[in-house]
């Protein structure tokens, strides 16, 4: 077994308090896109808004959950039925789950993503997500992403390099990396911070035949520069775990993406109301702008709509 411990995550008020400002912006961009729109700035604000409004395209939920099989007083570790009722109402309320590559897709080439998009990680490499997530992943149609540790694999109560390659070929699961030993990378020295990015990735591609492009922070831990050693290492995303939805624009790149972290205990409701932003007719007008104004001619995009 190995000592991981954790530090206490993104749940304070301040946290959510950070989540409805930023709701609350985006909802801002889309009523001055709309009065522009109105306004009859046509063409002309296509060309100004469209870093803003890519922005808000991509303002997408990425759920972070680690252990879905119940460990006494650890709040990461879920009941495996509040895991199954959270998948099915992903699953009733018309969440698409989208990979970290679609997600990467719609930020750097304006690629379309499905309706309600929302991305499901996992941290560490716990085995349940093998054992208990992965057929009620399978069950929806679901993909999701585990960013393993990779000092942990074949150990006792985590993922075996079987299981990884059995959850990747499947095309239920995408592999990426969350460091050797998951350590508190702002904390050690640079040496070994350039170790845990780089020999992980390294290892992982080795096992899974495939490259490893998207990296997570353990503990939530960076500063600038590990941001910079994640870039220098190729990877293209990374994700944190600030509370929010992930929004490039907001949170300062994509290498400090924000998450939604899911604790032992989180209500139904609660759940549904952190992805209320998803739900709100807000965030439709918003697609819908962006497609009228994402490139072509705008007679030619709101046909595209009106056929929709
Ligand atoms: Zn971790």
């Amino acid at each position: 077994m190995i000592g991981f411990s954790y530090a206490s995550q993104g749940l304070s008020s301040g946290g959510a308090s950070m989540f409805a400002l930023k709701k609350l912006l985006s909802s801002v961009t889309v009523i001055s896109l709309l009065a522009a729109l109105l306004a009859g700035c046509g063409l002309n604000v296509a060309r100004t808004a469209s870093a803003t409004e890519q922005g808000h395209e991509f303002y997408v939920p990425i759920l972070e959950y680690h252990d879905v099989a119940y460990v006494k007083n650890w709040p990461w570790a879920l009941l495996p039925g509040q895991f199954a009722s959270e998948m099915a109402f992903l699953k009733e309320h018309d969440f698409h789950t989208v990979t970290l590559m679609q997600l990467y897709d719609a930020y750097k080439y304006g690629a379309r993503l499905p309706s309600r998009p929302v991305v499901i990680t996992f941290d560490d490499g716990h085995v349940s997500n093998y054992t208990i997530a992965y057929p009620i992943l399978k069950k929806y149609g679901f993909v999701a992403t585990e960013f393993m540790v990779t000092k942990a694999i074949n150990k006792k109560g985590f993922l075996s390099a079987q299981q990884l390659l059995t959850m990747q070929n499947s095309g239920v699961f995408a592999i990426e990396c969350h460091t050797v030993s998951h350590p508190h990378l702002a904390k050690v020295p640079l040496s070994r911070v350039r170790y845990e990015i780089e020999k992980s990735k390294e290892i992982l591609t080795k096992l899974l035949g495939r490259p490893v492009l998207f990296f997570c922070y353990p503990y939530g831990s960076y500063n600038a520069k590990v941001v910079n050693e994640v870039k220098k290492a190729g990877y293209l995303m990374a994700v944190t775990s600030h509370f929010g939805y992930a929004d490039p624009v907001a949170d300062g790149g994509p290498f400090t993406l924000h998450r939604i972290s899911i604790h032992e205990g989180l209500s139904l409701a609660k759940f549904a109301e952190w992805l209320s932003a998803s739900l709100n007719p807000h965030n439709q007008i918003g697609q819908t702008i962006h497609k009228l104004l994402h490139g072509g001619l705008l007679h030619s995009r709101v046909e595209d709509v009106e056929k929709e």
